[in-house]
């Protein structure tokens, strides 16, 4: 079933990109697994999926020790402080680095490990979230907030910004989330704009289940799936 859904959820994105003129191939599918066992975390992998993101630091470790070494993880959900330090060796990419604290933590922890390790440029891929739907229960820095802490991500030499992540309003017509993806792309390239050295807005993590055409009709290059792969959630 999963390795059905897979398919259909393929099929939804090369319909989209056919219609929009984008290449399928550049689109990374991340399968999110919270509440998902690693048995059927490894249907997907059997399936061919490679990236999967978990919300919470402390499953995604659990998980990860119980399935292949080649998974790519990303963490998709908020990252405190106090947790950067189970990530730096292993992890793909963050999602969600919403602060300059958290940053800085993720800096000092790499710079340590390549002390330690005695290896030479070692860095951890994150994009920053932004919170672009207003709503207060919502993470993510303020939209007027985002330059400012891309261009401190810019000063730390063992964080690398890939771009921006943002989880749109929670509303059942995807056309009601569209102003949260068009406000983060119209970031993304006034940040590019800017043409800081050491950041490239190589990504724009945006689209869930419900939203995912929409998502990439404003520019997409990370959809981040649970539901249409492993159905729903209790
Ligand atoms: C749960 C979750 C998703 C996946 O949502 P679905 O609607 O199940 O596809 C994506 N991103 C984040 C941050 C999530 O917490």
């Amino acid at each position: 079933m999963i390795n059905a859904n897979i398919k259909v959820l393929w099929q939804r994105i090369h319909q989209i990109c056919q219609r929009i003129g984008r290449d399928p191939d550049s689109i990374t599918l991340v399968a999110v697994t919270k509440t998902v066992d690693v048995v059927r975390i490894h249907q997907a992998y059997a399936a061919g999926i490679r990236d999967f993101g978990e919300n919470r630091v402390q499953d995604l470790l659990e998980k990860k020790d119980r399935l292949p070494g080649d998974i790519r993880w990303h963490l998709v959900g908020h990252l405190q402080t106090n947790k950067v330090k189970h990530l730096t060796d292993f992890i793909h990419l963050i999602h969600s680095v919403d602060s300059s604290r958290v940053a800085e933590e993720i800096e000092r922890r790499v710079s340590r490990l390549e002390r330690l390790a005695d290896g030479k440029g070692r860095t951890v891929d994150v994009l920053v979230e932004v919170n672009t739907s207003g709503e207060i229960s919502k993470f993510g820095v303020q939209p007027d907030q985002v330059m400012a802490l891309v261009r401190r991500i810019a000063e730390l030499p063992h964080v690398r910004l890939q771009g921006l992540m943002t989880v749109g309003v929670f509303l059942p017509n995807p056309e009601d989330v569209r102003p949260c993806f068009t406000l983060l792309r119209q970031l993304r390239d006034t940040i590019e704009r800017e043409r800081i050295e050491g950041v490239a807005m190589r990504h724009l993590s945006m689209g869930m289940t419900n939203d995912l055409e929409v998502a990439l009709e404003e520019g997409a290059t990370m959809l981040r799936i649970g539901t249409a792969i492993f159905g729903a959630r209790n």
